[in-house]
């Protein structure tokens, strides 16, 4: 790349005698960034020598992550841990990797970590895969409408031949019929194996709406017709899970609790009752749960998940019980949408990020390094939830964020 070719391309686009999604069709990915930071420190006086500064690929980015590349964000990276989780997939202390800009976030989830460690780990099991699309269809009525739901019960076979045919990994596992009125929905549920799945689920409902049409009276209005549902608030998710449904829990000895939380199991469970449990409900939040979303959302940015499946992700229930001897707890996360492979997983930071948890590409067997990432959120959440409900209950809140975050 030389300044004076990006110069001249951002001279181009200033002139209007090329768009600013056309640079890639005269320079290398390389030279398209620099000349876009050209034409908007010009434009807007906004310097950008920093966003310059990145670490990735710029032509693998502008294949398969991004348009219009600019340069690169950067967020701080840091881990929690170890944390020791004992699941189905997941069976070692680890290092949590998160990028967050929230100060106090790790030394928060840290101590949770530390807790759940000291008290023999975490037990976690994702016991739901189903990554879901749900195409919308027009017919003429509920009579049209149930005729329709009715051939898809009897032709599952078909629907699973077609939407297979398009992907070696994933396995259509049922679709789920919803008649309003001249509306149909059928909601797709696929195991996605070590993929996250979206773009996987969505080519292959592509291929089996074609089948649904060519033998039925409906007719394709939208391949997502919002009952799946992507990256909105929905109760469905909550409910049936979306992605991978995953549990953990931790018995911690009460000594362990008074040590390292300064605070008692009764203490703990009675913030969760009336924050979590009685507050949510009154708020008619999906999520039951002190701050799920911040270990979701620190892991996700730094391992290459897809940012605004944090919405999903935050759909967690939390539920603590002080027992005779130890505290009890656990989360739920309901629909955690999570891969080793495709999408930004590829990106540099993001794959050393997955090589710290050794759960960098496909599994063996196929899926189980994403069970395995989502044991491990899973725990981290527990471990987040945990030490905000400890601060909550010993009044140490806001002199820990007045020490580490500001
Ligand atoms: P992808 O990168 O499009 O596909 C994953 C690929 O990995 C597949 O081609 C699959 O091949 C291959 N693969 C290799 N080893 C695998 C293994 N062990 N397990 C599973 N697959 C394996 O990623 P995706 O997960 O389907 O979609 C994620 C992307 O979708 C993200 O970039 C996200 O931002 C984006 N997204 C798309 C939509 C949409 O509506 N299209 C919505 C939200 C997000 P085979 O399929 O041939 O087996």
């Amino acid at each position: 790349m030389s300044d004076h070719d990006a110069d001249a391309l951002a001279e181009r686009v200033r002139d209007g005698d090329l768009r600013l999604y056309e640079l890639e069709e005269h320079a290398d990915a390389e030279t398209a960034a620099a000349a876009r930071r050209r034409l908007l420190e010009r434009e807007t006086g906004a310097a950008l020598d920093v966003t310059g500064d990145y670490a990735f690929d710029p032509e693998a980015a502008a294949d398969s992550a991004i348009e219009n590349l600019v340069g690169g964000t950067q967020i701080p990276f840091g881990v929690a841990g170890p944390v020791a989780v004992d699941g189905d997939a997941a069976s070692e202390a680890y290092y949590l990797p998160m990028a967050t800009t929230e100060g106090a976030l790790l030394a928060s989830v840290n101590r949770g970590c530390s807790a759940i460690t000291a008290a023999g780990g975490a037990n976690a099991r994702v016991t739901k895969r189903g990554m879901t699309r749900a195409p919308v269809f027009r017919v003429a009525d509920v009579t049209e409408g149930a005729e329709v739901a009715r051939w898809v019960d009897e032709h599952f076979a078909d629907l699973k031949a077609a939407a297979e045919s398009t992907t070696d990994h994933g396995t259509l596992q049922e679709v789920t019929h919803y008649v309003v009125g001249d509306n149909v929905y059928l909601r797709f549920s696929y195991d996605t194996a070590d993929a996250m799945g979206m773009n996987m689920a969505t080519i292959a409902t592509g291929e089996a709406c074609d089948v649904v049409e060519a033998n039925t009276p409906a007719e394709l209005v939208a391949l997502s017709g919002n009952l799946c549902a992507d990256k909105k608030p929905a109760a469905i998710n909550a409910v049936e899970g979306r992605g991978r449904t995953v549990t953990a829990d931790v018995h911690i000895p009460r000594d362990v609790v008074e040590e390292r939380f300064k605070t008692t199991p009764e203490a703990i469970a009675e913030v969760n009752t009336r924050k979590n449990l009685v507050g949510s409900a009154k708020a008619g939040s999906l999520g039951f749960n002190a701050h799920a979303a911040n270990v979701v959302a620190a892991v996700f940015l730094a391992t290459g998940q897809d940012a605004a499946q944090v919405v999903e992700g935050s759909n967690c229930i939390t539920t603590v019980e002080a027992r005779d001897d130890e505290l009890y707890a656990s989360v739920n996360l309901a629909s955690l949408e999570v891969g080793t492979v495709g999408g930004g997983t590829k990106l540099p930071t993001q794959a050393e990020a997955l090589d710290v948890l050794g759960v960098r590409g496909g599994g063996d067997p196929a899926g189980s390094n994403a069970d395995e990432l989502a044991e491990v959120i899973a725990a981290g959440a527990l471990a987040g939830e945990l030490s905000l409900l400890a601060a909550l209950a010993s009044r140490h809140l806001s002199s820990a964020h007045e020490d580490l975050g500001r």
